[in-house]
């Protein structure tokens, strides 16, 4: 699964070179180009790199291979990207254009998250399509969670949102997932609407965190779809879907430093196990490998 986005094959002609050359850094820079690390990081980690082989005085690329590593490493571990879901309830708002893979990744952060035990309610909060509240429902079944629906179309989404955090104090459940509309022609309304979900959610209980979600497939052009999120949800994780479907690794790294906002998960596959925690070490591995 890693193949696809994982840099491997195309820096495996650079490391089985005997020396670190001119050719090393053309092949380096476009490896890094293309799998999405945008220009500045690309930029940034050859010097560095160059820096460091110069340095060092090494002409091995086996060295490259550790210091490039190491240097993407460093660049990760600016960020903290554990999913901070203490509280009881734990609330999470879910966030994102519609199409991204927001009801799919629901589901599966469910299931994620009934691997750890933990109960989890989903709250319908995007109200405006009944078949997207359908759609919703039979993803939160497959995660193993519970569904608090609108009572009619069109209902407030705020007052679903409500409704939600009730059932989970009610009920004990632990972990509240709501989701959010993604209708980007009503941007003003959408942001007005996230504004008052937030607000009266915060009447009940803190929320823990807001996740945008992104596909990686339109890389940063999706970034500039979901500014407002950026701009006026109070994001605080970003979800990364459609991973498998990219040769985009880089991508993960450059959104990270461009919104400033870690990212929280991974979405690598339309199954209901195919959302992972985002360990920097272990990307980064697969990435270089
Ligand atoms: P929403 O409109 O944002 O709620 O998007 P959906 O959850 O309905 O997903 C849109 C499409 O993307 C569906 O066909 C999903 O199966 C697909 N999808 C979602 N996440 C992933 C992923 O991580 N990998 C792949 N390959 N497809 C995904």
């Amino acid at each position: 699964m890693a193949e696809r986005w994982s840099l491997g094959r195309a820096l495996r002609g650079m490391f089985v070179r005997p020396q670190i050359d001119e050719n090393t850094w053309d092949e380096l820079e476009t490896a890094l180009i293309t799998a999405d690390f945008g220009p500045d990081i690309t930029e940034a980690v050859i010097e560095d790199l160059r820096e460091k082989v110069a340095r060092y005085g090494t002409t091995d690329p086996a060295d490259l291979q550790r210091m490039l590593r190491e240097s993407l490493e460093e660049r990760f571990a600016r960020f903290d990207t554990t999913l901070k879901l203490t509280e009881r309830p734990a609330v999470v708002l879910v966030v994102g254009v519609n199409g991204v893979g927001k009801t799919t990744t629901i589901g599966k952060f469910a299931h994620f998250l009934r691997r750890y035990g933990r109960s989890i309610v989903v709250g319908a909060a995007d109200t405006f399509r009944a078949a997207a509240v359908d759609q919703l429902a039979t993803w939160a079944e497959r995660g193993g969670a519970a569904i608090v629906r609108p009572q009619h179309e069109g209902q407030d989404p705020a007052s679903v949102a409500f409704q939600t955090i009730s059932y989970a104090k009610e009920t004990g459940t632990e972990i509240v997932l709501v989701d959010t509309a993604g209708r980007l022609h009503t941007k003003g309304g959408l942001m007005d609407e996230l504004t008052k979900i937030r607000r009266v959610i915060e009447k009940q209980a803190p929320i823990s965190e807001v996740l945008l979600v992104l596909d990686a497939t339109t890389g940063q052009n999706g970034v500039k779809q979901a500014e407002a999120f950026l701009q006026h949800a109070g994001v605080t994780g970003l979800v990364i879907t459609k991973l498998d479907g990219s040769a985009k690794g880089g991508f993960v790294l450059s959104v990270q430093e461009r919104t400033g906002i870690p990212v929280k998960l991974l979405g690598q596959g339309e199954g209901i196990g195919d959302l992972t925690g985002f360990t920097p070490h272990v990307f980064v591995e697969q990435l270089v490998s």
